[in-house]
C-alpha cells in the first residue's frame, strides 16, 4: 500500500480506546509507549477461539512486562521462554514449570541445568551438541527440533538461517534424543514474524508430516507435538489477512496431512497478542531540508531505532503513524535522536506526513506494543530506556 494515504485510526483503535489513551497521553513528557491490556486480553482470547485446539505458549521476548504475564497468567496461557532471565520473570509471578517451553536453540549449559532443577521438562534444540548437552544436564526431558523453513521474503521480519535445521538433520536428532535417554516429543518452526503468507505454514507442516512419518515407520518413534511458533499478524501500515483467515487456512493444512486426529498444536504468538495494544508517542523535535531547495524534509523526532524503533532496521516493519495535523500529506525521512546515522527510521519508504506538521507536534507510533520496550538501549547518547505505562 503506498505510505501516502492519511492514517485513520479508527482502521486501529476504537475511539473510545483511543480517547481514554490519548487522554492518559496527553500529561506525560515524551517518548513513551502506552499499552492497553484490554487490548491484550481481548487478542489472546481471539487467538485461542481462532485455535481452539492449540495450546498457547506466550513468547516473553514481545514483552516481558509483569502487567502482561500476570494477565495471561490468569487467563490460562503457557509460555515460551528464551533465557533465565525470562524465566525468572514468570517463576516470580508464580508460573509453575510445567506451564513454560525453553524455546531457544542458543543456551548455556548452567541455564539448562537451572531450568531443570526449577521443573521445566521441555526443551526446544537443533544441533547435536545443544541436545547432547540436554541429555545430560535435563535428563529423560521432552525435546523438540526446530527445522528451517522458507518464506523469509514474505516475513516483515524472517527468523529462519540463525534458528533450526535440515529435515534430514532433524530426523537424526529426534533419533538420537530416543539414544540419549530423552522424549522425542515432536517439531517446531517459525515461518518468520508477520508472516504475510499464509502457504509458508503450509510447506513447512509438509516437512513436519514426513519427519512424523519416517520416524514413525523407520524406528517406531512416534511424535506427539508441532510447535508452529509465531509469525501471526498485528495490524501494521500494510494490511494482510485476519487472524481468523489464518487460522482456518493453517487448519486446513494441517488436516490435509495428518487428518482430524492431531498431534498436540503449540503455537507461540507473540507479535500478534501484544503489538496492537500499544501506542507509542514521540515529539518533533526538528523539521529541516539539506538546502533551500531540496524537496525532502527531514523530520526528527524525540524516539529512534535505539529508544525502541529497533524493527525499523531495513524500514521492515512500517508503523502507522498519527498526527493531528490535517495538512496534505509530503514525503519525508523520519529519524531519531541520536548522533548515529543509523537512528534513520524512514528513508526509501517514502512516508508521508501532513504538510503543516510542526516542532512540538506528537507522533503517534500506532501498533507499538511489542518489541519496542525491550529493544530499547539502556542510555544511548545519554537518551534513557523507553518508559511504558500499563492502562
Ligand atoms: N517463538 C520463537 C522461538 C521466537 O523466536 C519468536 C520470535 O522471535 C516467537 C515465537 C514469536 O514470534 P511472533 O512475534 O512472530 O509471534
Amino acid at each position: 500500500m503506498s505510505p501516502f494515504h492519511a492514517i485513520d485510526v479508527a482502521d486501529y483503535y476504537d475511539s473510545e480506546t483511543f480517547s481514554k489513551i490519548k487522554a492518559f497521553a496527553d500529561s506525560k513528557p515524551t517518548p513513551f509507549v502506552v499499552i492497553d491490556t484490554n487490548i491484550i486480553s481481548k487478542q489472546y482470547d481471539d487467538m485461542v477461539h481462532a485455535f481452539p485446539k492449540a495450546d498457547v505458549f506466550y513468547a516473553v521476548k514481545a514483552n516481558p512486562a509483569a502487567e502482561i504475564l500476570s494477565l495471561l497468567r490468569d487467563k490460562g496461557a503457557n509460555f515460551d521462554i528464551a533465557s533465565i532471565y525470562e524465566l525468572d520473570m514468570v517463576m516470580d509471578i508464580g508460573v509453575t514449570p510445567d506451564r513454560v517451553s525453553y524455546g531457544n536453540t542458543i543456551k548455556k549449559r548452567q541455564d539448562v541445568r537451572e531450568f531443570y532443577k526449577r521443573g521445566v521438562r521441555m526443551f526446544a534444540s537443533d544441533s547435536e551438541p545443544d541436545l547432547r548437552m540436554i541429555a545430560e544436564e535435563a535428563p529423560g526431558s521432552r525435546v523438540y527440533v526446530r527445522i528451517l523453513t522458507e518464506g523469509t521474503e514474505t516475513a516483515d521480519w524472517p527468523l529462519s538461517r540463525k534458528f533450526g535445521c535440515q529435515n534430514e538433520m532433524a530426523y537424526e536428532l529426534l533419533v538420537l534424543a530416543k539414544e540419549l535417554g530423552l522424549e522425542p516429543y515432536g517439531i517446531s518452526f517459525h515461518v518468520g514474524s508477520q508472516q504475510r503468507d499464509i502457504g509458508a505454514w503450509d510447506a513447512a507442516i509438509a516437512k513436519v508430516k514426513m519427519i512424523f512419518d519416517r520416524l514413525r515407520d523407520e524406528h517406531g518413534i512416534v511424535l506427539q507435538m508441532i510447535n508452529m511458533g509465531g509469525g501471526f499478524p498485528a495490524n501494521y501500515l500494510d494490511k494482510t489477512n485476519s487472524l481468523q483467515t489464518y487460522a482456518e487456512q493453517i487448519h486446513y493444512f494441517l488436516v490435509e496431512d495428518f487428518g482430524e486426529d492431531l498431534p498436540r498444536i503449540i503455537l507461540e504468538p507473540g507479535r500478534s497478542l501484544i503489538s496492537n495494544a500499544g501506542v507509542l508517542v514521540s515529539e518533533v523535535v526538528l523539521i529541516s531540508r539539506k538546502s533551500h531547495t531540496a524537496l525532502e524534509r527531514w523530520v526528527f523526532t524525540d524516539v529512534g531505532k535505539f529508544s525502541g524503533l529497533i524493527e525499523t532496521m531495513d524500514e521492515a516493519i512500517k508503523f502507522p503513524i498519527f498526527t493531528e495535523r490535517k495538512g496534505e500529506l509530503e514525503r519525508c525521512v523520519i529519524a531519531g535522536p541520536t548522533c548515529d546515522s543509523a537512528d534513520i527510521m524512514y528513508e526509501q519508504y517514502a512516508y508521508g506526513l501532513p504538510s503543516d506538521l510542526a516542532i512540538g507536534d506528537r507522533m503517534y507510533w500506532l501498533t507499538t506494543g511489542a518489541y519496542t520496550t525491550t529493544y530499547s538501549a539502556v542510555c544511548f547518547n545519554g537518551f534513557p530506556p523507553l518508559q511504558a505505562y500499563y492502562l
